[in-house]
This record gives C-alpha cells, sequence and structure tokens, in this order.
C-alpha cells in the first residue's frame, strides 16, 4: 500500500521505479538529460541500504566529480538516515581506486604511503628523463609526453603493452621507452599520477586472482552515474569487479558524452550489452527539469547528430518561455546584456544561485568578470579559477607589474625563472642577499650582480638578458600602446613560447587566456590603470554564503540544473571550438553539438542562447557568424533578437551560402560555410499525453553495420 511505500520510492515514476527495483542482473538506463537518472540511481542505492540487500561497504557507487558524491551522500542520508554511515566506495573512480591501491600497493611496487604526482611534479620528472635520454624538449615537449602517457594509462595500457606504431607518437619511436623508464622512476620514488591510480589497480586485478576475488565478492552491486563518459581502463575495472555477483547498474545519456578528448568511449554503452547478456535495458522518457521550449530546442539540435541510439522526451512541465537567442554587436554588449537579464532575474525576486553562465572556453569568463565587478554583480566559478587567479595570467601580470614598477619584488621572484631559463634558487638567493645588504629592490640587485663575480656561467648570462630585456620593456613602456607591449613582451620572453610548443588542450586554453588579457588590457588608458583594475578585481571575493551567479565551462555543468542558463558565444570558431573545426572531422563536430545539448538542458526555466557580430582579436574587430548550432534550433521553440541595426543583413548574407557544416571556418574572418536556419531537421512534434518532443530522428542511422549490435535490447 502506499502508506508503506518507504520515503525514496515517492514520487517515482514505472520506470524509475524498476531501475531502483531491479536489483539484481545487470542493469543499462539510457536516457535524456533531465530525466532523473541520477535521482534514481540515488534511490536505488537507499533502497539496497534500506532494506538490507546490502552493506554500505558492499555497494561501489561511481560518481563523476567529488561534488556529485558529497549530493548523492547526502541524499541517501535523508532518505534511510543513520544506516547510511559509511558508504566508503561512494566516489570518483579516481578516489575509489586510490583508497584501493592504499592497501594492495606493494604488489605495484609501491608503499601504502605512496605520493600522488600533480602535473607540474610530473612534468618535472618527465623533463629529467627526456634529457637524460639526449632527446630534444623544445622539439618533443615534455607535456606531449604527459599526455601521451595519459592516454596509454585511460586505454590501460601499461609499458609493454606499447608497440612501435603507438611508440611512434614521441621522438621518432621513443615513445614507449620513456614510458618505461617514467613508470620505473615513480615507483622508485613511490609516487604515482593521476592515471596510475586506476592503471594499477586494473594491473593488480588482472595478476592477483586472490585481490580480484576479495573485491568481486565484496561489491555485492555496483552503479556508475554518466556512464556515457568512461573510458577503457575504467570499463575493464568496472567488468572485472562485476563478474562475480553481476548486479551492475549504468546509467547514462549517449547524447552527453562530451569527454573523448580525455579518453572517454561512448561505445562503453554499447559493449555493456555485449559483455552482460541479458541486460535489462530501462528507458526514461518524462523529462522533469526543463520547460517544452528548453526541450524542443536542444532536442533540435541534438537531432543533427549521426549514429544516436535515439530516445523519446516528454514532459508535463507548462510550456514557458520560448528560448531566447539574443543577437548582439560584440562581447563587451554580451556581458552587458546578460548582466541586465539577470538584474531583471534578481528583481522578479528568484535568486541568484540559480542562474548560471555556461561558456565553451575558459578564457570567456574575463569579459563577464569585469563586468559584474563593475556592476557588483555577485559571481563565483566553478570548476575552475578566476581569470586573474589563473596561473598564466598570474605570470603574465607579473612580467607587467615588472616593468610598471621596479620595486615590486613579488613580481620579480615569480618571473624570475618563468620560462625556465636556468636561474635557480642559488643564484635567486644570491640576487636577495645582495638586495637585503644593500637596500634595493631585487630588479637592481640583479642588475648590479652582474658587474660582480658572484654569478658565473649560464647563469649570469641568462639573468643578464632578463635585465636587458626588463630594461627594454620600460623603455617600450612609454612609446608603445601597453596592449602592444604586453604582446611583445610575452613573446620575447619565451612566455607564449613555453605553452606553443605544447599543443595540449591545456595550453591552448592557457594561450587563449593570454589573448584575453591582452585584449582586456586594450580597455584601459594605461598600464597603470589596468593594473590597479586587476589588483581591485582579485580583492572582490564576496561571501562564498550570498546567492551568487555561477560562471562555468559547459563541461563542469554535467549533471546540474539551473532556474536559468545562458549560453554566450554561439559564433562559430567559438562554439563549435575552432579545434573542432580544424580538425575537421564529423566527430569533433559532433561532440561540439553535444556539448550544446548539456548547455541547454541545464535550464529548467528559461535558456537565453547569445551571439555576438563582432569579436576583438588583438585589437582588431573581426566579425563572426552565429554558431550554426543557433541555425539548428527549431524556430518555433526560440524567440530571436538582434540588437545590432547591421544584424539583418550579416545575418542574410551568411544564410544564402551553402551549407557545408566540415568545411573550416578561419576564426573570426567572417568568411566560412555559414549557417542555415533549418527547419527543426527531424525534430517533429506530436502531441503525446501532454507535450511530446520527439528527438530520434537519426536513430535511423543506426542501420550502418558495426553499429547493428547497438540497438540490441533498444527500442529505437
Ligand atoms: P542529467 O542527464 O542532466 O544528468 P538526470 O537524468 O540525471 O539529468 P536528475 O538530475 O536526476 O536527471 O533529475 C532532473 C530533475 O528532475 C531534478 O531536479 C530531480 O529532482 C527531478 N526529478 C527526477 N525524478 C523526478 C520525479 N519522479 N518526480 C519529480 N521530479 C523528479
Ligand atoms: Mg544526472
Amino acid at each position: 500500500t502506499a502508506q508503506a511505500e518507504p520515503p525514496y520510492l515517492r514520487g517515482l515514476n514505472p520506470p524509475q521505479r524498476e531501475a531502483v527495483l531491479t536489483t539484481d542482473g545487470p542493469v543499462l538506463i539510457i536516457a535524456g538529460a533531465g530525466t532523473g537518472k541520477t535521482a534514481a540511481l540515488t534511490a536505488r542505492l537507499a533502497h539496497l541500504i534500506f532494506t538490507r540487500k546490502a552493506w554500505p561497504s558492499e555497494i561501489l557507487s561511481v560518481t563523476f566529480t567529488n561534488k556529485a558524491a558529497r549530493e548523492m551522500r547526502e541524499r541517501v542520508g535523508r532518505l534511510v538516515g543513520d544506516a547510511v554511515e559509511g558508504m566508503p566506495w561512494l566516489g570518483t573512480f579516481h578516489a575509489i581506486a586510490a583508497k584501493m591501491l592504499r592497501r594492495h600497493a606493494e604488489l605495484v611496487g609501491l608503499q601504502s604511503n605512496f605520493t600522488i604526482l600533480d602535473t607540474d611534479d610530473q612534468l618535472r620528472l618527465l623533463k629529467q628523463l627526456i634529457l637524460a635520454a639526449d632527446i630534444d624538449e623544445k622539439r618533443f615537449p615534455a607535456r606531449s609526453l604527459a599526455g601521451l602517457i595519459d592516454q596509454w594509462k585511460n586505454k590501460g595500457l601499461v609499458p609493454a603493452d606499447i608497440d612501435a606504431g603507438e611508440s611512434e607518437r614521441y621522438a621518432n619511436g621513443r615513445g614507449g621507452e620513456l614510458y618505461a623508464q617514467y613508470q620505473a622512476r615513480l615507483v622508485a620514488l613511490n609516487a604515482c599520477d593521476f592515471g596510475d591510480l586506476l592503471l594499477h589497480m586494473l594491473v593488480i586485478l588482472k595478476r592477483h586472482r586472490d585481490v580480484l576475488a576479495i573485491y568481486q565478492q565484496r561489491f555485492k552491486y555496483i552503479m556508475v552515474d554518466e556512464y556515457q563518459d568512461t573510458n577503457s581502463s575504467q570499463y575493464l575495472w568496472l567488468r572485472l569487479l562485476a563478474q562475480e555477483h553481476k548486479n551492475i547498474a549504468c546509467v547514462g545519456d549517449d547524447d552527453q558524452s562530451i569527454y573523448s578528448w580525455r579518453g572517454a568511449q561512448v561505445e562503453n554503452i554499447l559493449k555493456f550489452e555485449r559483455d552482460f547478456p541479458g541486460a535489462k535495458v530501462i528507458r526514461l522518457e518524462q523529462n522533469y527539469r526543463s520547460t517544452p521550449h528548453i526541450l524542443g530546442a536542444a532536442s533540435g539540435v541534438i537531432a543533427n547528430n549521426g549514429g544516436r541510439l535515439g530516445k523519446q522526451l516528454w514532459t508535463e512541465l507548462d510550456v514557458g518561455e520560448k528560448v531566447k537567442v539574443i543577437g548582439v554587436w560584440d562581447g563587451p554588449e554580451e556581458a552587458r546584456r546578460v548582466g541586465e537579464e539577470i538584474d531583471a532575474v534578481r528583481r522578479s525576486g528568484k535568486s541568484l544561485d540559480e542562474v548560471a553562465i555556461l561558456v565553451r572556453a575558459q578564457h570567456q569568463t574575463r569579459e563577464f568578470e569585469d563586468r559584474f565587478i563593475a556592476i557588483g554583480m555577485p559571481y563565483k566559478i566553478v570548476g575552475g579559477f578566476r581569470f586573474y587567479e589563473r596561473a598564466e595570467i598570474r605570470d603574465a601580470l607579473a612580467y607587467l607589474r615588472v616593468v610598471n614598477q621596479p620595486a615590486d619584488d613579488l613580481a620579480f621572484e615569480r618571473i624570475v625563472n618563468v620560462p625556465k631559463r636556468g636561474l635557480g634558487d642559488k643564484a635567486v638567493a644570491k640576487v636577495h642577499q645582495l638586495a637585503r645588504a644593500t637596500g634595493v629592490p631585487l630588479t637592481t640587485a640583479a642588475a648590479r650582480i652582474l658587474d660582480t663575480d658572484e654569478l658565473t656561467g649560464a647563469a649570469k648570462k641568462s639573468l643578464g638578458r632578463l635585465v636587458g630585456d626588463i630594461a627594454r620593456w620600460r623603455d617600450m613602456a612609454s612609446s608603445l600602446p601597453h596592449a602592444e607591449l604586453a604582446r611583445q613582451l610575452l613573446d620575447e620572453s619565451g612566455y607564449t613560447a613555453m605553452y606553443q610548443a605544447e599543443k595540449s588542450v591545456e595550453a591552448t586554453g592557457r594561450l587563449e587566456n593570454l589573448s584575453e588579457l591582452v585584449r582586456a588590457m586594450e580597455e584601459y588608458d594605461s598600464l597603470g590603470a589596468f593594473l590597479e583594475h586587476v589588483s581591485l578585481v582579485m580583492d572582490n571575493e564576496g561571501g562564498a554564503q550570498d546567492p551568487q551567479v555561477t560562471i562555468m565551462t559547459i563541461h563542469a555543468a554535467k549533471g546540474l540544473e539551473y532556474d536559468t542558463v545562458f549560453c554566450v558565444g554561439w559564433e562559430e570558431g567559438l562554439f563549435p571550438s575552432q579545434r573542432s573545426l580544424d580538425e575537421g572531422g564529423v566527430k569533433s563536430l559532433e561532440e561540439e553539438r553535444r556539448l550544446a545539448y548539456v548547455a541547454i538542458t541545464r535550464a529548467r526555466r528559461l535558456a537565453v542562447i547569445i551571439h555576438a557580430a563582432n569579436r576583438r582579436i588583438y585589437g582588431q574587430w573581426n566579425s563572426s557568424i552565429p554558431s550554426r548550432f543557433v541555425g539548428e534550433l527549431p524556430d518555433e521553440h526560440i524567440d530571436a533578437e538582434t540588437t545590432m541595426s547591421g544584424g539583418a543583413s550579416l545575418w542574410q548574407a551568411n544564410w544564402s551560402e551553402k551549407a557545408d557544416p566540415f568545411a573550416d571556418v578561419a576564426r573570426g574572418t567572417g568568411r566560412g560555410p555559414g549557417w542555415q536556419r533549418a527547419a527543426s531537421p527531424g525534430s517533429t512534434f506530436s502531441s503525446k499525453p501532454s507535450r511530446v518532443v520527439e528527438s530520434r530522428a537519426s536513430a535511423v542511422s543506426l542501420g550502418n553495420k558495426g553499429r547493428d549490435d547497438l540497438s540490441v535490447g533498444m527500442r529505437v
């Protein structure tokens, strides 16, 4: 009877209940955004504990972030009370693997108190090895090797698995050898890197049947959220652990797979049914999060992807407001406009905690941060640092401070050996001594020490060059516009080159941040005025308890929801990103489209999509064209508005060109494939129970070979 029903089942719909109550055997829950997948998984965890099917310590629950793990723990706690105590195996793959590895470290030659290296340590170590191997680090940067090793680890490959082809990817075939050396060094240091946490455990589980048996027996139940973003090594790990009881429930959404660049394999969804025959596949179709217009808009965009599993979504929520699509003149206007819209939200009595701004790339936060500081709008950056707190920005600012203010010792210390120029701690200590002894700033002492015998050889030469550079930049400061000065300074100091050599996704982001910094400087009259602005910004740490607007990347927003969501910078070259366009493949473009789907579906009540007609790049205005994803939004779900007088013609000009979604678009040149206002390709409305949004358009394309098995057990 209803009365006897435990609290965690209340309000769940029939397929959700099924997901909760089908405790035994493999279960795969594949459903669109906002259909209550995470909610069902949480209830399932509560159910297992409440009905004593397992002790909390016998359940392995994997979440995508630590934050998600915390939330799940709290929610289960509320549902079953004290019984929740413990849940030692609830966390991210890395957190769980680290915990296991501490127990069995000796099996891979480590001690249980091993250190987990951060990226800096990792790079330093790799550089030593590269140097020792007589490889030119400038041509074959340590970061590239680090990225490669990470990829191998994500695939579950140990050094012995690296064949010549793989090895070829670094320093003419020496990748494998360096990987082996690196692993040996780590063991000698009693350390491991992030990727090792899973890899070591995988090796242990494969080689030591007794250890495997312990965990196979222990984990009576295994649950995984955001399953579409697991990588190969995580998948292998799960498969091993689940072999005994086979009670494994995974929830995911193929349309939300957005981490392939980190090795995630959406194909794991398909492998699941093969590796766990007889898996029960549950589909959730009722969306509880978003209004029909928001869902319709998101479905219309994602329908343009091929090879989808295809699913239906419907909602009982009121039709609500259409998705707002706003064309603005430029970046500053975009930030201004978002500020105004948020003010309106605030005036209507809603909390700022319920507002999010989603950017494609980290550097985009800067414009909003500056604007919000100016108008006193409280904000926080989630999953990253505030713009001016990012390492590369602080470094660049330190250079500018040294130029602006000779006595800025802190700034000098920060940059004296960044990028590395052979000025070790010893050399710097000598400069310090002289500065203290003679009561002068470090830059002065650095110049003076060159006239003594304190420093010799390479250190002396290198300090001499830095001192000379600083003097020259100071001279230039009086004649050159300060943004131009910054640009030259970053080039001449070797700072940009350091990241250019890397070619990693991370380095690209840092370079983008640096250009954004230069762009920001253009808005100020002088270097001094700009630096003052920055110190004020840095000081602006609002009380974390007060309601704040959240600014974050779409990647960081996965699984989250907000009443009002601003999707900004929807322009070709920004979103889809230039990188995805350069790669030119269907795959990278489709991943961008999934990002668009994730972004829109974070919104509960109102989604606002903004594109600017002009972006300033290196002091020059470049016209940009709206993202093709804007063109893919079905007309019936949007209210389009443009604040530009010249907007219509630009809009039409691009419209008439033939759409070629995979052609390159030169960034900001305004030339490109153009986009079409598609008549909501494949996304049609039918009226099901109430308002039905259908998004099964591309499901038909599943018929291609190799994908046939995808549809087994799935209603497509
Ligand atoms: P995503 O794909 O974005 O991760 P999801 O499928 O995990 O989404 P949830 O976050 O679990 O979806 O749920 C979305 C919203 O719907 C949440 O606010 C949740 O509380 C609510 N919800 C889930 N199930 C129900 C239900 N049966 N009745 C009412 N609200 C529900
Ligand atoms: Mg979820």
